[in-house]
Order: C-alpha cells, then structure tokens, then sequence
C-alpha cells in the first residue's frame, strides 16, 4: 500500500499568507495594485481593453490574506483574464480557495483531498512561490477525481454571487482623459479638440 501523502508545515504557510511577519497593504495600495493589474490585463487582451478597464468593481479584495501582494495580483489576473475570455467572474479563484483553506487549516487539519486541492490551487495560483509539499503528485495520483470534485464545490461555495460587470455605463473619459471607449455614448465619433 502506498504511503499516504501527508500535509505539513501548515504554521509556514499561514505566515507566507500575510498572518506573521508580511507587510499588510492597505486599501489604497491594494488599489494600485488592481490598477496595475488592469494596465497588464489590457495589454494581454487588447480587444477588450475597454471592458477591462471597467472591471475595477470585480476586483474589490473580499478575503483579509487578500492584503499579500502576490494572492492579491493572483487573485485579480485570474478575475480579469475571465472578463477578457466572457467567462463567469463569480466563482473562486484559485488564490481565494487558497485563503478558504488556509482559513480552514488553521482550525482543524485538512484531510487528503483538501490538502490535495490546497496543493494544485497554490501551484495554480503562486507558480513562483515555493510550494511547501514534496507529495503533490502522490496527491493527484491517488484522489485527482476526488480533487477535482472539491475544486468545484469549492469554487462555488467561495463564489461571490454579486461579482459581476452588469452594465457598463462610461462618460467618455478614463481618469479625466477623453477616450473613444465602447461604452461611452459618443463612441467613434470623438471630438477631442472640443
Ligand atoms: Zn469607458
């Protein structure tokens, strides 16, 4: 029988999620962040760069370990790549399943699936982050299916059922530039010497 996989340094990742010994952002520098990470996502998908930059309300941080600037920018490049793709912006990203069950660890254990899910959404979500297991694919091997199940109802149940575009109403102007935006209602017919 193989040697189940087993989970550890749970206190570790904890302090890498921002608990001890990580700078803590505040409001306006989470902000900058998303504002970053919009300017990136436009040029990634420069055809919906007007939706894009409509997108801010998406990125409001819903999570505390959200103030870590590497979950956070996770976070909102996977928001934002599904804008650009038309995809459904409620359901977790794989940097908030990460802070769900950094949350639930802290309170009891994690049993083999979660521990396998914790692996596969942090290498997900922080490639370049060090990964703190040595049995990821042990895990995949013996409860992938089972793991996959886990990723869905999680993603679900950590979904934010508000986090949606809606309508996009634009005044013609980003940050007080005039600009030919799809949504603004003088859209190709600018006049910008008026
Ligand atoms: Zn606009």
């Amino acid at each position: 029988m193989a040697a189940k996989p087993s989970l550890t340094m749970h206190g570790s990742i904890s302090a890498v999620l921002g608990t001890v010994g990580h700078d803590v952002a505040g409001l306006f520098e989470i902000m900058e962040w998303a504002e970053e990470e919009i300017e990136a996502a436009r040029r990634r998908h420069a055809v919906d760069s007007d939706t894009l930059w409509h997108s801010f309300t998406l990125l409001v941080p819903r999570h505390e370990l959200m103030s870590t600037e590497f979950v956070y920018r996770s976070h909102a490049v996977e928001i934002l790549d599904r804008v650009a793709a038309g995809q459904d912006t409620r359901p977790a990203t794989a940097a908030e399943v990460c802070c769900v069950l950094a949350e639930a660890s802290q309170v009891t254990p994690l049993n083999s699936v979660a521990a396998g899910l914790y692996c596969r959404m942090w290498q997900r979500a922080f490639p370049d982050q060090p990964s703190f297991w040595d049995s990821h694919d042990a895990h995949e091997v013996l409860e992938g299916a089972r793991i996959d199940e886990l990723e869905a109802t999680t993603r679900r149940k950590a979904a934010s059922p508000d986090r949606t575009l809606g309508e996009i109403v634009c005044a013609g102007r980003h940050h007080g530039t005039p600009v030919d935006c799809t949504y603004a209602p003088g859209h190709g017919h600018l006049d910008l010497a008026s």
